[in-house]
């Protein structure tokens, strides 16, 4: 229960409604218990009336407004016939005031509820957002949506509902059982004794029925995954002539969510019965013991009729126990796992007083090493390499070799193992994180674009929609002006999901635009060229010198270009520098380049053979 406590400063922020609904509440309750009184008023009048009738021995005590209205009532020397009227008149009043409290008290805590959960929402978004890398590869993006979806509607279950229904359950068994002990204590504790009986079994079932709920749940997370992955990997399976595979893998799955689905069903048959048992019950012992009261003494008539009704009343309270204690179980399970994530610090953080002047200047990685946390793997191994401002830089090396991971080192989506990385003699870490990235461009391997249009997707990283004639720019210089151009809308058309889709290398090239507007001082190139012919590739990287004069480039890369003057070409090999110089050295160094450069040459030859 200690995680709720979490939300204390959300009900402390909606403090006012949340009292205001608490009033609410107890009025409404109030005014539940007003038509059992008049209705038992009603009977014994009617009972006085009935030819023979014994008079009352025991003169019924009412509440103060109840009395007030009885006394006002009778007072007036009213007709029988205009007493029972009024009465009904006014039953039916209090139960209008009854109707509309409620209203108002489900407007006021159920919408607090709604604020707490945008609230907590919004917290929840916003942490994510600091949260570093690292968080992101060792927790599922649909265990982070989960959370943020599943749990927070959980713990609203709990801010919401739960706590009206506790207070609602507390105030009207409160008033019922008050009035009840007012009239006959003895026999309010023989009515009420199955009550305790009815919670109890109402509690089991309902845990029993949570347990159930949580596995149907996960099957049916199961499910729609297998679902969602047909779907996605439909080529595949369609290539592979697997629909019949597939279809018997869901069935299975299937299979197993119906059986739960149906066990919980039969559960769940149990709950109105066993209610209906206990209410029967307590109504029984209401008439039996009421009914030999009222042959000594003609005003119980009317009691037994007021007790029925309060029976009635507490029904739902006492059945709303069960399910309101697992809740407020599941809201606890819900906001630690919310707790979880909240209180997970970001590794990468700015220092007290970070540097926030624009970053430009040498780019020096004094011996660096580094290796994935929650792998092991060491993928920078004593890493030197000095670079001077406005370099271009070509980076080469096999798969594995440790490329991408430089490139998010200068990112800071990590911080290195051991060495530093310094630009124009700054600290990396001493520099404000939103500076830093703000600086730097970086063109990752795999292309992430957002379904959104082809302009809006260039101008991302601006703060607001840059003038046409940028995005244009940035696109002409990335080769790729001529095919948008040829989309339906042109820069208007929207991409991924909700519109086109486009080739790998299309792709490829906007998100180098998006880079490129962005004037950064450091642009990288991770590798973003593969899906992208020789030529065109050939023409961007030509384009460097023209678009990124005075900027610093780093060329992550497996194929040499030869016609760029690059001012300095590193390979590297498992995280080390294996060979670094111009051209001319490395060819002479004989080693990878020169290897690659051959390889190169004979594809291409073979390229122009062809043609
Ligand atoms: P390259 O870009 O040169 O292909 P990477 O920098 O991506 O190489 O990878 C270097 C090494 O680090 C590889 O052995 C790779 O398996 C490992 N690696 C890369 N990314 C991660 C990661 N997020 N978590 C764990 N290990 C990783
Ligand atoms: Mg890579």
């Amino acid at each position: 229960m200690k995680h709720l406590s979490a939300l204390n400063k959300y009900f402390w922020k909606y403090r006012y409604r949340f009292f205001i609904g608490i009033l609410f509440v107890i009025s409404s309750n109030y005014f539940a218990v007003v038509a059992p009184q008049i209705t038992g008023f009603v009977v014994n009048l009617v009972q006085q009336h009935l030819p023979g009738a014994k008079p009352s021995v025991s003169k019924p005590v009412h509440d103060k407004l109840v009395d007030w209205f009885i006394q006002t009532i009778q007072s007036v020397n009213l007709s029988f016939g205009w007493i029972i009227t009024i009465s009904c008149l006014t039953i039916l009043l209090s139960a209008i005031i009854r109707g509309i409290l409620m209203f108002f008290m489900r407007q006021t805590i159920i919408v607090m509820s709604r604020h707490i959960e945008f609230d907590q929402k919004k917290e929840i978004y916003r942490h994510y957002q600091q949260l570093d890398t690292h968080f992101y590869k060792v927790h599922s993006t649909g265990d982070l949506m989960n959370r943020m979806t599943e749990d927070v509607s959980r713990v609203r279950m709990f801010t919401g509902p739960a706590v009206m229904y506790l207070i609602n359950l507390v105030t009207l068994i409160g008033f019922c059982v008050v009035n009840m002990l007012r009239k006959d204590v003895h026999l309010t504790l023989l009515v009420l004794a199955p009550l305790p009986l009815l919670a109890i079994t109402i509690y089991l079932v309902n845990s029993v029925i949570n347990k159930k709920s949580e596995k149907i749940q996960s099957l049916l997370s199961d499910l729609t995954t297998n679902a969602q992955e047909t779907y996605s990997g439909i080529r595949v399976i369609k290539s592979f002539a697997q629909e019949k595979a597939m279809l018997g893998f869901f069935r299975k799955n299937s299979e197993e969510y119906k059986k739960n689905a149906v066990g919980l069903a039969k559960v769940e048959a149990i709950y109105f019965p066993s209610m209906a048992l206990m209410i029967g019950i307590s109504t029984l012992i209401t008439i039996m013991i009421g009914g030999i009261q009222a042959l000594e003494d003609s005003s119980k008539v009317g009691l037994i009729v007021e007790f029925v009704i309060y029976i009635n009343l507490l029904t739902f309270p006492v059945s709303a126990i069960g399910w309101t204690a697992s809740m407020i179980q599941r809201a606890a399970a819900s906001q630690k796992r919310l707790n979880e994530f909240l209180q997970t610090k970001p590794n990468i953080t700015n220092i007290a007083n970070p540097v926030t002047a624009k970053v430009s200047g040498d780019i020096v990685f004094d011996n660096i090493s580094f290796t994935y946390p929650h792998t092991g793997i060491t993928a920078l191994d004593h890493f030197s390499l000095s670079i001077q401002k406005g370099d271009k830089v070509l980076l080469l090396g096999r798969t594995g070799s440790g490329k991408s991971t430089l490139a998010q080192l200068l990112l800071r989506f990590y911080d290195p193992t051991k060495g530093s990385i310094y630009i124009g003699d700054q600290d990396i870490k001493n520099i404000e994180l939103k500076t830093l990235r703000e600086q730097i461009s970086y063109v990752q391997q795999d292309v992430f674009l957002f379904s959104d249009t082809v302009t809006n997707n260039i101008s991302f990283g601006l703060a607001k929609t840059a003038k046409k004639e940028l995005v244009e720019q940035a696109a002409i210089f990335s080769s790729v002006h001529k095919e948008i151009l040829g989309f339906s809308e042109g820069y208007d058309t929207m991409i991924g999901e909700r519109g086109v889709t486009l080739s790998g290398g299309q792709k490829q090239r906007i998100s180098i635009a998006r880079a490129l507007i962005k004037e950064p001082e450091i642009i990288v190139f991770d590798d973003c060229l593969s899906a992208v012919d020789a030529k065109t590739e050939n023409e961007i990287i030509g384009n460097l010198n023209r678009y990124l004069h005075e900027k610093t480039a780093i060329v992550i890369t497996h194929r040499i270009f030869s016609s760029f003057p690059f001012d300095k070409i590193i390979v590297l090999e498992n995280g080390k520098v294996s060979e670094e110089g111009s051209h001319a050295t490395l060819m002479a160094n004989n080693g990878y380049y020169a290897e690659l450069y051959r390889l190169q040459l004979t594809e291409l030859g073979q390229e122009t053979s062809l043609d």
